[in-house]
């Protein structure tokens, strides 16, 4: 069915419905966009055949907010939307940020802080029988014990805190129509690939972990805890909490088809015509364009491995230019695209030999696997055929690439070329985060030396293109390891090879879940047990930051 998803009782009843089986409730804006969660999870329920209604935004001082649909037939599904509310919150010096992209007018404050336990708690107080699933970032990455950075402390599963019934982490559309059905019919919860949930009894199988009282209460078991975790995604993990077990189920394994399936729904591709001011996080992807998921980096920073998995799942090229031809269509004036990829987006094509079955935590890091088949050729020609198409003006990348896998590239020089003739609109942006040794091998990145290399590279592609082309390099202060002399020996060193101070410095916060919590938190890197100094004082972190800001002078 075509148009939005009801956003209230009104628009519920226009469509026939008196009740709803599903009622989503998230902390964004509702963008019928497949950029946004709530969007993709509603219209797969949709497809299903199941009633949806999305709450927007409800306001959490409120006890209404979450009753606008009336008691829902199915379940509450929650999510905080996009981002983690506290990452929506808090600048990495733990100061409130007054706006929010995923917010009408880009306004902040219409989001509480830990929104998933508040939106439950909330319809636990409204409906105290109905079931709750959690889905979106902030739970998955705060499924199971995790370090939290705005209370400088561990915290115990989101599951727990918000007693919702489970939770279905990463990208979860297949979890989430699983749960319908077997709410549906009657059945249980148990064993569905990609959640986690609180059991009575550990699955036979199941891999068990250190048990949560004694993670939180001890760093040595914290620490076996994360590297436990880390290296058993693909396994049954099963933690003692109190006289229940935390389950967690690995991922379903993903396929092209499945991918295809949520990019072929029928979204209408704006944020619901009831917001009058335009929708920050919108305007800046409304024009990009998913063809696949996955990252094979690791980076210890970062949590698209954790959330989306390492493996590449593309979608086929033909399914990608009907999609753009379709919202060519739908635009009804020539459209731009500033994206087409994935986490990263040079990573389209990208293949394992041996079928992505391993226990390697990065293709990349130490150093690249000789099972990656790193082909850039396939996504270039995605780039070239999505420029032909009619009502498309142009094509460019927005995001940035992944400049260490171009180098790997045996058709490099020509992937530049393409690149620069055709796909760069004036800066491409690359992240080499950091140049110097010891950090970048904390954050499992690609030594400096290659980021020269790629310079070089560049230049020349620009030059023969004829075009006025600049690389903006992304860089990071005071991750684990990163010292004050750190951050001076990389100014330097970026001075020297891209002969400019760029201000793209974004300051290390430690994400839930991810290795470099861990280290921050600990001090130790949980898969080596080597030992990291780690800046916690938050003036010593601002002196480290400004290093790239009091003075564009080398
Ligand atoms: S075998 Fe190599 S390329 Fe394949 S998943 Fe493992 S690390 Fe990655």
């Amino acid at each position: 069915m075509n148009g939005f998803l009801p956003l209230n009782r009104d628009e519920a009843s226009r469509r026939g419905w008196n009740e709803l089986d599903i009622v989503l409730v998230t902390g964004d804006a509702y963008v019928d966009h497949p950029a946004f969660g709530a969007a993709v999870i509603g219209r797969v329920l949709e497809r299903q055949g199941y009633r949806i209604g999305i709450i927007a935004m409800p306001d959490w001082r409120d006890p209404l907010s979450v009753r606008i649909f009336g008691r829902p037939r199915l379940f509450f599904g929650v999510t905080s939307g996009n981002v983690d509310s506290l990452l929506a919150r808090y600048t990495a010096f733990k100061k409130v940020r007054n706006d929010d992209p995923y917010a009408p007018g880009g306004l902040g404050g219409a989001k509480p802080e830990r929104a998933v336990i508040v939106y439950c708690n909330l319809i636990k107080a409204a409906y105290k029988d109905v079931p709750i699933v959690l889905g979106g970032i902030e739970a998955s990455m705060r499924r199971m014990a995790h370090y939290d950075f705005i209370d400088d402390t561990l915290r115990r599963t989101i599951l727990e805190d918000t007693r919702a019934d489970i939770l279905a982490y990463g990208m979860a559309e297949a979890a989430v129509m699983e749960i319908a059905d077997r709410l549906a019919s009657g059945k249980t919860l148990e064993g569905i690939p990609g959640t986690v949930v609180m059991a009575r009894q550990k699955p036979p199988g199941a891999l068990v972990l250190p048990a949560q009282e004694d993670v939180m209460a001890s760093q040595d078991s914290f620490l076996e805890f994360s590297r436990l975790c880390h290296l058993n995604q693909d396994k049954v993990l099963a933690q003692p909490c109190g006289k229940r077990f935390l389950v967690q189920h690995p991922l379903p394994e993903p396929s092209p088809e499945r991918l295809e399936e949520t990019y072929t729904l029928p979204y209408s591709y704006a944020p619901h015509p009831a917001y009058r001011e335009p929708i920050p996080a919108y305007e800046m992807i409304k024009d990009s364009i998913t063809a696949h998921r996955g990252c094979v980096s690791g980076c210890s920073f970062c949590s698209v491995a954790l959330h989306q998995g390492r493996r590449i799942v593309a979608r086929a090229a033909d399914a990608v230019m009907d999609e753009i031809e379709h919202r060519a269509l739908l635009r009804k004036r020539a459209l731009s695209l500033t994206d087409i990829g994935g986490p990263s987006a040079n990573m389209y094509g990208f293949d394992c030999q041996k079928g992505w079955l391993c226990q390697r935590q990065s293709c990349t890091f130490p150093k690249l696997c000789p099972n990656l088949v790193v082909k850039t050729g396939p996504w270039i020609d995605l780039l070239d055929s999505a420029a032909r198409i009619k009502g498309v003006k142009r094509v460019t990348i927005g995001s940035g690439v992944r400049y260490d896998l171009i180098l790997r590239d045996s058709e490099s020089r020509d992937v530049m070329r393409g690149l620069c003739e055709r796909h760069i609109s004036g800066q491409l942006k690359i992240a080499p985060e950091h140049t110097e040794p010891e950090v970048l091998a904390a954050m499992r990145k690609t030594p400096a030396a290659e980021l020269k290399d790629f310079v070089s590279l560049f230049r020349e592609a620009a030059a023969r293109s004829g075009r006025r082309l600049y690389l903006l390099p992304y860089l990071m202060s005071c991750h684990p390891g990163c010292t004050l002399a750190h951050m001076q020996a990389m100014r330097q060193e970026v001075m020297r090879i891209f002969g400019f101070i760029p201000q793209q410095v974004q300051a290390f916060i430690p994400l839930p879940m991810t290795l470099s919590s861990v280290i921050y938190h600990t001090g130790v890197d949980p898969l080596t047990m080597a030992r990291l100094s780690v800046e916690r004082n938050t003036r010593r972190r601002q002196r480290q930051h400004q290093v790239f800001f009091i003075d564009k002078r080398p």
